[in-house]
Formats: structure tokens, C-alpha cells, sequence
């Protein structure tokens, strides 16, 4: 059993840090949060799983062979590791800094190499899937880094998820979750342009959904999102302002590099149109609202409207 650091209990980090505690592992917890309130709902119920508390991320490395962070994007991964509590000043040489937030592959790059001068060890290993699958243990896992620190964390990330694959060197991860980002966002709006459409030529959407779902169209995102819209259920799941943030990321990573990606940045646009109205914390299913509004219409089951006479 290893002693292991987890930074960050949100939305997907809080469950994972259980399923560490119930495999038997022994967890430091701290989230910033705790800056504020001396006690807070998610710590305390880490601890009563067995965790104990730390009161900056330093502590946290000091106490941990293995330190993993789950936080939203790369400006807190660098307050985090880089900063003057931070887990670089805690660490012991050998240890193991696995990053498992989204963020851009040159942040992974800038603290591996920062890792690296201090002679501790670094990954970067995105997941997808979601609250359920974190719960679950059954998140897929992507990583970046060298082989023998991924054959080191690889017991560790097991614990997560039930698909963990090396992608390549450090920011290999979270370049192929970005390559996930920019699939899972233009098949959504992909699903609201089509839907809108048949609603307004007059076919119920859930219909041409049920007929559609085996043939090639068929996908895991459009089974997942398609029953949310057409039930009108945009709980969160993943908000739509986490998603602008990782097409940004993938904008930002393409253009130091002069790829194009046309379709993606058309849907980012989306997605900081919803966050303008309000629609940030919504599911990403919600892009579809951007389509609805253009078209003033609304993909819900048996809309159906003859618009043949516009
Ligand atoms: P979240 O906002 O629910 O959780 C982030 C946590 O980090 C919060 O508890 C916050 O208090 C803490 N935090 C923020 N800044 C901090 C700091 N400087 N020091 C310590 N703690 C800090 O977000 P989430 O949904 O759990 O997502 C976390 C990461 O996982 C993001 O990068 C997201 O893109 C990615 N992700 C999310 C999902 C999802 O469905 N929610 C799925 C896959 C990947």
C-alpha cells in the first residue's frame, strides 16, 4: 500500500480519492477551500474514510511518495506545484507527481521539466468519463510521461479506472485528451444541428434519434447526450465552462504549432455565447441551446413542427 497525496476534491476528484481510501491506500488530502472554512463537507468526508488533512499542497509532498492532482486547468497546477507552498517544496527526490486535471500539454511540459531539476518524477494522466465512471472506478485514463514512472503509478491509476494507456512522452496525455475534447464537442453540436432540423421539417426528434442510433451516426456521445436533450436535463455532468476551457487549450496548442482547427473553434465560439447567457455551469449537452435559439427551435421529444412555409 502506498502513502498517497490528493489535491483537489471537486466534482471527479473526491471520488476518486475514495476509491484510493477503499483499496487500502494511505491518503493526504488538501483542497483550497480549506484556506477559507477550517472544516469542509468533502474533507471531513474524506477523513471519515480514513484520510488525514493537510493545510497546503507542501505538506501534502512531504508526507506522500505519490502526489496526485485533480484541479480545473493549468494556472492552478502551477499555483499548486510551482508556487512558494507548493508540492515542489515538500517533495522527496524519487517521488511521483501525477497530474490527472485537463490541461494544456505545454503546462504538462513546463512542470515535468521544473519536476525534473528537482529529481522527482511526473506524469500527466487526463481521464474521461465522468462523475459515474469516478465513482465507478472505470475512468480511461491517458498518460504521458516515461515508462518506468508509468509502470511505478499504473497500480495507482488502476484504482480509477479500468483503461490506462501510456500515450507518449510528458504531454502526450493531455494532448489525446484534447483530441477526446474536440470529438466529444463537434459531435454534440453535430447532434443539435441535426435534431433542429428535423424538428423543423416536422419530424418528431426522438424518432429519427431512435432510428439513427445503430447505423453509422451512432456514437457513445450521441446515446449519452441525445435522451439529456430531448428530456430537456442539463444537470451537470461536465459544465460547459470546463469544455470552452479545454477547446481554448486545444486552440492555444494548435496555433503554437500553425494547425488549423476550423470546426473546433467555431464550437468554442458556442460555448462562450452559452457562458454569456448564462449557460456555464450547465451540461455540454447544452450546446444544442445554441443551435435552438438560432433556429428558434426546441429539440424536445414529440416537437415536431411543419416548417415547410418559411
Ligand atoms: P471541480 O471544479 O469540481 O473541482 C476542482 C477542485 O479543485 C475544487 O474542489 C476546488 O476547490 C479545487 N481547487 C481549485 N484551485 C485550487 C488550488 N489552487 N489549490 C487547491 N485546490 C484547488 O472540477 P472537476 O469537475 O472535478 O474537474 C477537475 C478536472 O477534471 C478539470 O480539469 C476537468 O476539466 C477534468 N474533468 C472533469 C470531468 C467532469 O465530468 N467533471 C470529466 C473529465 C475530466
Amino acid at each position: 500500500m502506498a502513502n498517497v497525496g490528493f489535491i483537489g476534491l471537486g466534482i471527479m476528484g473526491a471520488p476518486m480519492c475514495e476509491n484510493l481510501l477503499k483499496a487500502g491506500h494511505s491518503v493526504v488530502v488538501y483542497d483550497h477551500k480549506l484556506k477559507k472554512s477550517r472544516s469542509i463537507p468533502v474533507v471531513d468526508r474524506m477523513v471519515r474514510a480514513g484520510a488525514s488533512p493537510a493545510m497546503m499542497p507542501r505538506e501534502v509532498a512531504a508526507q506522500s511518495q505519490f502526489v496526485i492532482l485533480m484541479l480545473p486547468d493549468g494556472p492552478q497546477v502551477e499555483e499548486v506545484v510551482l508556487g512558494s507552498e507548493g508540492v515542489l517544496e515538500g517533495t522527496k527526490a524519487g517521488s511521483l507527481v501525477i497530474d490527472m486535471s485537463s490541461v494544456n500539454p505545454l503546462v504538462s511540459q513546463k512542470i515535468g521539466a521544473a519536476c525534473d531539476v528537482k529529481g522527482v518524477k511526473f506524469l500527466d494522466a487526463p481521464v474521461s468519463g465522468g462523475e459515474p465512471k469516478a465513482i465507478e472506478g472505470t475512468l480511461a485514463i491517458m498518460v504521458g510521461g516515461d515508462e518506468q514512472a508509468f509502470t511505478e503509478a499504473e497500480p495507482l491509476l488502476r484504482v480509477m479506472g479500468s483503461t490506462v494507456t501510456r500515450t507518449g512522452p510528458v504531454g502526450a496525455g493531455n494532448v489525446t485528451k484534447l483530441a477526446n475534447q474536440i470529438i466529444v464537442a463537434c459531435n454534440i453540436a453535430a447532434m443539435g444541428e441535426a435534431l433542429v432540423l428535423a424538428a423543423r421539417a416536422g419530424v418528431d426528434p426522438a424518432n429519427v434519434f431512435d432510428a439513427i442510433k445503430g447505423g453509422l451516426a451512432g456514437s457513445a456521445v450521441l446515446n449519452a447526450k441525445a435522451p439529456m436533450v430531448l428530456s430537456r436535463n442539463f444537470k451537470p455532468g461536465f459544465r460547459i465552462r470546463l469544455h470552452e476551457k479545454d477547446l481554448r487549450n486545444a486552440l492555444l496548442t494548435a496555433e503554437s504549432m500553425k494547425v488549423g482547427l476550423p470546426l473546433t473553434s467555431l464550437v468554442q465560439q458556442m460555448l462562450i455565447s452559452l457562458i454569456n447567457h448564462e449557460k456555464g455551469d450547465l451540461d455540454h449537452s447544452g450546446i444544442v441551446m445554441f443551435l435552438e435559439e438560432m433556429a428558434n427551435t426546441v429539440i424536445s421529444k414529440g416537437n415536431a413542427i411543419n416548417a415547410t412555409a418559411h
